[in-house]
């Protein structure tokens, strides 16, 4: 039989050591579901700089609701890689906290911290970080695999994703033979596979010509409200802005409502 997925069941055969890292999730448990997903309190991120340490986000409070849309605007070096960082679990913070669900990432271990992030956030980098040796089929079904759904299962929500950003026939290519928008189309297919409880989106389209980003930025957005997901995405591309629920930006190492006032500044 000639599947994209033929070699599916044995993805994790390439990284055996993460198939260790497999345990159930840490909330839920029939506790009253909470309406905010993502919750950041008192968040503050130093660098060493010389001699002192320079804040790039300072007590920083934040909270997103389950299913919310939300854009993360902000200049360059304001800190949106830094803040997404931190809510992905990738870093942590020099003080503060960053709840998802009723898990306060900054109490687990690394290990637990990557086992979290595996499970329950789907990370769509401006990069596309695909892994070149695995397939586009693969690429996908390494995550769901991670969080322990069965391989025909899996197999059957790689494929169905994988459709739905218009890719359903290139699962036995390699992300090489494809083009930078096709790749974060896979990319994007792969964050949402498992059924994250949150999306976040680091500059998606920062790879990519204009019209290529607005068809990426256009099927996630799609996927992403016909699912009800809840996206922190972090763009520059106003495209966003008439989509997103709310809009937000990063200035001063805070969070403050609304665009940038150089969006207004700068537009016709
Ligand atoms: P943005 O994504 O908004 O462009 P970043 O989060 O990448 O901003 O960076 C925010 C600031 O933090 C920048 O001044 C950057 O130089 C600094 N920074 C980011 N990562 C590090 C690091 N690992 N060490 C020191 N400074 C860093
Ligand atoms: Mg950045």
């Amino acid at each position: 039989m000639n599947s994209p997925f033929a070699y599916g069941s044995n993805v994790l055969s390439f990284c055996p050591q993460l198939s260790l890292l497999m345990t159930e999730p840490a909330f839920g448990n029939g506790s009253p579901a909470v309406s905010s997903i993502l919750r950041l309190r008192g968040l503050t991120k130093t660098y060493r700089e010389g001699e002192s340490d320079r804040a790039v986000l300072d007590d920083l409070e934040a909270t997103i609701d389950e299913g919310e849309f939300v854009v993360l605007m902000g200049r360059s070096g304001s800190g949106k890689s830094t803040l997404l960082n931190l809510v992905s679990g990738i870093d942590l913070p020099t003080s503060g906290t960053v709840e998802i669900g009723e898990t306060d990432l900054t109490t687990l271990s690394e290990t637990e911290r990557t086992l979290f992030r595996r499970t329950h956030i789907g990370f769509i980098f401006q990069s596309f970080n695909l892994i070149s040796t695995l397939t586009v089929a693969e690429n996908i079904l390494l995550p769901l695999e991670l969080s322990g759904i069965r391989s025909g299962q899996a197999e059957e929500q790689a494929l169905s994703i994988l459709e739905r950003v218009g890719l359903g026939d290139r699962g036995d290519s390699f992300p090489d033979r494809l083009s930078g928008g096709e790749q974060q189309r896979v990319a994007v297919a792969r964050a949402l596979a498992a059924d994250p409880l949150l999306i976040l989106a680091d500059e998606p389209t920062g790879n990519l010509d204009y019209e290529t980003g607005r068809q990426v930025l256009t099927i996630l957005t799609d996927l992403v409200t016909d699912l009800g997901k809840t996206l922190l995405v972090a763009t520059h591309d106003r495209m966003l802005l008439d989509r997103c629920d709310r809009v937000v930006t990063l200035h001063g190492g805070t969070i403050h409502d609304g665009a940038p006032d150089f969006l207004e500044s700068s537009s016709a």
